[in-house]
C-alpha cells in the first residue's frame, strides 16, 4: 500500500484517485477549490460532453498534439470502457450528433458526483480549500507544502490542468511543479479558441451565425485543414465550433500575415452547380441591383461583403453582370477570405496546448521517467484534442493509467 497524493480534483484527478485507491492505496486528493470538478461543471455548456462514442483510433485522429503518446492508454481505457464505468456508477448516458456522449440528465454536475461517489466508495480522502504551494522530494518521499501545512507521500499524481479558464482553479501550478523537478514544459498556447480577424470592413457581420458552412485555413498558400458545421462572427472576429477546431491548427503560427481563413458558404454545391443557382436568381431578379438580387442565396448582412470580395458593385443591375464577374462571385462564395491577426488569449481557450513534455513521461503509466513516484495526467501534459468529448477522454484515460499503475 502506498500513500498517494493527487493534486487537483478535476476529471483526471478524480479518475486517478479512484484507480489508485481501488488498488488498495491510501489516497488523498488535495484541491484548492471548495469542491471537486469546477471545470467539469462548465463543460459542454453545463451538460458535459464526457467522451465520444468511437473506437480508440478515432480518438487518436482527433488528438492535435502527441497522439502517438496516447496510443497505449486509449486502448487500455477506450471511450467504451469509460462509458461502461460511468453507467455502472449510476450515470445513464446518451449519445448525440457526432457521437458526442452526455449524461442523460444533461447535468455536468452528475458526472462529478458519479466520480466522487466512486472515489469515496474506495476510501479516497478529500481535502478541499487545500492549495498545493510546493512539491519536493526528500529521501524517498515527496513533501507537499499546502495552504494548511506539510505532508509526505510515496507517490504524487499532478492533475492540475492547464491555464485556460483560470477561475475554475486551473492556473498552471503543475507546470511550476514539473520545472522544479527539472522537467521541460513546452510553450503554452491557446487551443479551441476564437480567432481575431481584421474586421475593418466586416463590422456588419457581427452577430451573424451560420450553419452548414466550411472553414479552412491556408498557411503560406497551403491548406492546413478545414471543418464543416457552425460558426459565428463576433466583435473580434470569428468563433463557434468549427472555428474553435481551426484555432488548434493555427496555434503554432508565428506570422499570421501568412495565414488566410477561407469560408465556403455553400459547401454542398460545387462551383458549376452554384453558378447555375446564381444564374437562376439573376434571371429571376434581373431588374434588381446586385445588393438585392442575392437575398435568396445569402443572409442580408453577407451580401455586401461578398460582393466586395468579388469586386462587383452593389448598385450594378443583375442583368448587366458579365460571366467573368459571375465567376468571381462564385469564387467569393466558396473562398470568402478573412485576414486573421491572432488567436484569443490563452485564458479563453477551451484547452491549453503545450505543457509537460511527454518525452519525459512513460506513456503506459504517466510516471515521470526521471522521478519514480511522480505522475502527470490530463491537461497539464502537452496533449490536446478537438472538440467532441476528446479532451475529457484524455483526462480520464491518463488519470486511469496513472492511478491503476500504482500498487
Ligand atoms: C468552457 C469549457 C468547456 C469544455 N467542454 C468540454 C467538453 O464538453 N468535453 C470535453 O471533452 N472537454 C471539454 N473541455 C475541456 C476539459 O474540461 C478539460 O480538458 C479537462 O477538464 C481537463 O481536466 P484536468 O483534470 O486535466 O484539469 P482540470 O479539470 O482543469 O482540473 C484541475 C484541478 O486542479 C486544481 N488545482 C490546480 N492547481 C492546484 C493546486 N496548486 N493545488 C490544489 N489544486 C489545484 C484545480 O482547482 C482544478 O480543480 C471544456 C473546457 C472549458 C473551459
Amino acid at each position: 500500500m502506498k500513500r498517494v497524493a493527487v493534486i487537483g480534483a478535476g476529471a483526471s484527478g478524480l479518475m486517478a484517485a479512484y484507480a489508485a485507491a481501488k488498488n488498495g492505496n491510501d489516497v488523498t486528493v488535495l484541491e484548492k477549490n471548495e469542491k471537486a470538478g469546477k471545470k467539469i461543471y462548465i463543460t459542454g455548456k453545463g451538460r458535459c460532453n464526457v467522451t465520444n462514442d468511437c473506437p480508440p483510433e478515432t480518438v487518436l485522429e482527433n488528438v492535435v498534439h502527441n497522439a502517438k503518446f496516447l496510443t497505449g492508454c486509449v486502448h487500455a481505457f477506450p471511450p467504451e470502457r469509460l462509458m461502461r464505468f460511468l453507467e455502472e456508477g449510476g450515470l445513464p448516458l446518451k449519445v448525440e450528433r457526432g457521437n458526442r456522449v452526455f449524461p442523460a440528465s444533461d447535468k455536468a454536475s452528475d458526472v462529478t458526483r458519479c466520480l466522487e461517489n466512486y472515489c469515496r466508495a474506495v476510501g479516497v480522502r478529500f481535502l478541499f480549500n487545500e492549495e498545493v504551494r510546493s512539491l519536493s522530494k526528500e529521501g524517498g518521499e515527496y513533501r507537499i507544502v499546502s495552504s494548511r501545512g506539510e505532508q509526505s507521500f510515496d507517490c504524487v499524481v499532478v492533475c492540475t490542468g492547464g491555464v485556460s479558464y483560470p477561475l475554475t482553479g486551473s492556473t498552471g501550478d503543475g507546470y511550476a511543479f514539473a520545472r522544479d523537478f527539472g522537467l521541460r514544459v513546452t510553450p503554452l498556447k491557446p487551443a479551441l479558441c476564437g480567432i481575431v480577424c481584421d474586421m475593418s470592413e466586416l463590422s456588419a457581420l457581427q452577430g451573424l451565425s451560420l450553419k452548414n458552412v466550411r472553414v479552412s485555413a491556408r498557411i503560406n498558400g497551403k491548406e492546413a485543414g478545414g471543418f464543416f458545421g457552425e460558426m459565428l462572427f463576433t466583435h473580434f472576429g470569428v468563433s463557434g465550433p468549427i472555428v474553435l477546431s481551426l484555432s488548434s491548427l493555427l496555434n503554432g503560427t508565428q506570422d499570421f500575415s501568412q495565414v488566410r481563413i477561407l469560408i465556403d458558404f455553400k459547401p454542398a454545391l460545387d462551383e458549376e452547380t452554384l453558378d447555375k443557382r446564381i444564374l437562376r436568381d439573376l434571371e429571376k431578379y434581373k431588374n434588381k441591383q446586385m445588393r438585392h438580387a442575392l437575398e435568396e442565396l445569402l443572409p442580408r448582412s453577407l451580401i455586401l461583403p461578398v460582393l466586395a470580395q468579388a469586386g462587383i458593385s452593389p448598385s450594378l443591375f443583375s442583368h448587366s453582370l458579365q460571366r467573368e464577374a459571375r465567376g468571381r462571385l462564385v469564387h467569393a462564395l466558396k473562398f470568402f477570405a478573412l485576414r486573421p491577426l491572432s488567436l484569443r488569449p490563452i485564458g479563453e481557450g477551451i484547452v491549453t496546448s503545450g505543457g509537460v513534455d511527454v518525452k519525459q513521461i512513460d506513456p503506459k503509466t504517466m510516471q515521470c521517467k526521471t522521478s519514480e513516484g511522480l505522475y502527470f495526467c490530463g491537461e497539464v501534459l502537452d496533449v490536446d484534442a478537438f472538440t467532441g468529448g476528446f479532451n475529457l477522454q484524455i483526462a480520464f484515460m491518463t488519470g486511469y493509467a496513472a492511478g491503476n499503475s500504482i500498487h
